[in-house]
């Protein structure tokens, strides 16, 4: 119950920061799923390992169907052209 609560507290401090990010961030990010967080923090150095850790959970949400309350418009456009790699669990989503 308390972890929930706490969990949901953590997850809105991160839909702040996941708002803020450019389009040009967001393809670096889509473009490396390889990279752990910490690569892609030295990459992307206004965004933080935090903030990049709740980007990436976000686009792995979307794929399994999660929520995806914390993905910007032209995210979820983004996503649903397909041809990308989830940065999370690295699975391939096919060009739709
Ligand atoms: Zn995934």
């Amino acid at each position: 119950m308390i972890i929930n609560i706490l969990k949901r507290n953590y997850i809105q401090e991160e839909h702040t920061l996941v708002s803020e990010w450019t389009n040009k961030e967001f393809k670096t990010l889509l473009q490396k799923p390889k990279l752990t967080n910490e690569q892609l923090h030295n990459v992307l150095t206004s965004r933080s390992v935090g903030a990049i850790n709740a980007l990436c959970s976000f686009i792995h949400s979307y794929h399994i169907g999660g929520d995806i309350s914390g993905l910007a418009n032209m995210m979820i456009n983004r996503l649903k052209k397909g041809s990308w790699e989830c940065p999370k669990c690295h699975e391939k989503q096919p060009e739709r």
